[in-house]
């Protein structure tokens, strides 16, 4: 038989879930998989969704043939449909061993009632390597079936993102060599796009281009071209010139930054929402994992509402304003006091298009954070319509919740 001989790496993903073949969730890992290895230089040949029921030894000896590289996500978890683990040994021709250093830190975790179906995950297909998960209970690992070596990384999509950044560049570059990724994503926040596009051309090198792409909550740039050095001065002048809160490696939503963190800090956020009218809530609510860190959100849009359900003084919104300073420092005390969340966020504004004044313009907003580390209060003037000043505001609530957690001198960025 004559090899096929391939100039390029070549990957294929199979995404379990019952969840997502029955239409009930959305898959959101093919999208940050093939982005990630596309970035690498890798092709993905092939993408598959299946049930959690499915034949998984059987598919990956198909996939095998084809791929370099075969990367699962899902059914690592510790109950009986949770079965990846047993499928990718049948496939790889092995049996699961248990690791010591693995049952132990479950036994740390979980103390002496931990349920025996957890022990699962500590069992591993012989011979492969350990893929440490410091973001939920089920570690992931990687190792050979025939010539494709196979990576597997649990459902959750928080887990998933966290070991994507932990442990891919590693791996791929263990199995392809350094491949410098040929384009860089970065996600910037609360610039216009033109803004972006002049600054971009400010931090211009060499041959390398730029693509961007404005959506919902964010301006996603695209950097290829040119050397790997210059594409990385490209990046870090613009992130430089932005700062952290406006500017992030990687391709993410406010929503997902700020849900990634309050879960691995273990926090709960409450948010007091005025003219976002329950926004940040259904942002964070709508990605799985929301329940552990989001306590709920105070929808309080009329003053009444604002001084019965949290208590803000009558007499401040009458001598301040409901958009103020004042106001939403209130609305965020009386948040954290109800519900004894670790963080609260607080967005009083006027969307428009009746309501403003010379002094408070529509588009006017004053967005509060509090709790643990501090607090910051910040006033911003959003331009374009209803919808648009509102969508600004959630990001930039959740951006400077998220700024602030991670210690950032929210003050200074935009
Ligand atoms: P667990 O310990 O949570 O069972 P697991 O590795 O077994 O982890 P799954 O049971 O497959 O993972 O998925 C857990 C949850 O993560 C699902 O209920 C779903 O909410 C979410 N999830 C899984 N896969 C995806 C996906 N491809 N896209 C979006 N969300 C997903
Ligand atoms: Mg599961």
């Amino acid at each position: 038989m004559i090899k096929e001989i391939r100039s390029f790496p070549t990957a294929a993903l199979l995404i379990i879930g019952t969840e997502l073949v029955e239409g009930k969730i959305q898959d959101t890992h093919a999208r940050l998989l093939c982005s990630l290895l596309t970035g690498y230089g890798i092709r993905v040949t092939e993408v598959h969704i299946v049930p959690d029921d499915a034949n998984v030894s059987e598919m990956l000896r198909r996939m095998v043939p084809g791929s370099d590289l075969i990367i699962t996500s899902g059914g690592l978890g510790p109950t009986s449909d949770d079965v990846t683990r047993e499928a990718i040994a049948g496939a790889a021709g092995t049996e699961l061993s248990l690791s010591r250093e693995i049952e132990r830190g479950l036994m740390e975790r979980f103390g002496p009632s931990m349920p025996s179906s957890n022990l699962r995950q500590a069992y591993f297909p012989t011979g492969f390597e350990i893929l440490e998960n410091p973001f939920g209970t089920a570690p992931g690992f990687a190792g050979l079936v025939d010539r494709a070596t196979v990576v597997a990384l649990p459902g959750p999509p928080s887990e998933l993102r966290g070991m994507v950044d932990l442990h891919m560049d590693r791996l791929l570059t263990s199995l392809f060599g350094r491949r410098q990724p040929e384009e860089l994503l970065l996600s910037t926040f609360l610039i216009p796009e033109s803004k972006v596009e002049d600054l971009l051309e400010e931090c211009r090198t060499d041959s390398v281009q730029w693509g961007t792409r404005a959506e919902d909550f964010r301006i996603t740039v695209k950097i290829r071209g040119g050397t790997a050095a210059g594409r990385d001065a490209v990046a870090e002048c613009l992130s430089s010139r932005l700062g952290p809160l406006c500017c992030v490696s990687g391709e993410y939503q406010p929503h997902e930054l700020l849900l990634d963190l309050l879960t691995e800090q273990s926090k709960t956020l409450v948010a007091a929402e005025s003219c976002t009218g329950g926004l940040i809530a259904k942002l964070l609510t709508d990605l799985p994992g929301a329940s552990r860190a989001v306590w709920g959100s105070f929808v309080t849009y009329a003053n009444e509402a604002k001084v019965s359900l949290l208590g803000v003084p009558a007499r401040i919104i009458e001598r301040c304003g409901a958009v103020s300073a004042e106001t939403v420092t209130e609305m965020c005390r009386g948040a954290l006091d109800r519900s004894g969340a670790d963080i609260a966020v607080a967005v009083s504004g006027i969307a428009g298009p009746d309501g403003g004044t010379p002094d408070k313009p529509v588009g006017t907003v004053w967005i509060g954070v509090s709790g643990g580390s501090g607090s910051v209060v910040r006033r911003f003037v959003f331009g374009g319509g209803r919808d648009r000043i509102r969508r600004r505001s959630a990001a930039a609530a959740l951006l400077l919740a998220w700024g602030l957690l991670k210690g950032f001198d929210v003050d200074k960025n935009t």
